[in-house]
């Protein structure tokens, strides 16, 4: 089956948390009704091809504390969203 794929997304709410705690609260307050959102490579296709549906997302790429490269005891922490720079 080919999917039909639509210019634009049907609505859906915009979270853009910039801090940890409140991506937090914000994916435990939403539940399942909250899509996490990374690059949205993946995620605004599905939701143009309505594969898949979500009422309200929380884009994690503003959370400051999730970026960055640093050395630990243990070896190196990348953060989640963390970006390449070219
Ligand atoms: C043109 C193109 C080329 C590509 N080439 C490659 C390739 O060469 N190699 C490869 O491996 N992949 C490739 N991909 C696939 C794509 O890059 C990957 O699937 C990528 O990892 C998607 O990440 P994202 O952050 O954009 O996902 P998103 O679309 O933001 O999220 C994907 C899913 O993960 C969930 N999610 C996101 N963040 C979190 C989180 N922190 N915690 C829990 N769940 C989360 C979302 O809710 C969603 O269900 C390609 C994609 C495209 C469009």
């Amino acid at each position: 089956m080919v999917a039909t794929s639509h210019d634009v997304m049907l609505d859906i709410e915009l979270y853009q948390p910039t801090d940890e705690a409140n991506a937090l609260a914000l994916a435990e307050s939403l539940g399942k009704d909250g899509w996490l959102l990374g690059g949205g490579q993946d995620t605004y296709g599905w939701l143009k091809d309505r594969n898949k549906t979500a009422s309200a997302m929380i884009e994690l790429t503003q959370v400051d504390a999730w970026k960055g490269i640093k050395e630990t005891s243990d070896g190196i922490e990348i953060g989640a969203v963390t970006q390449p720079v070219f």
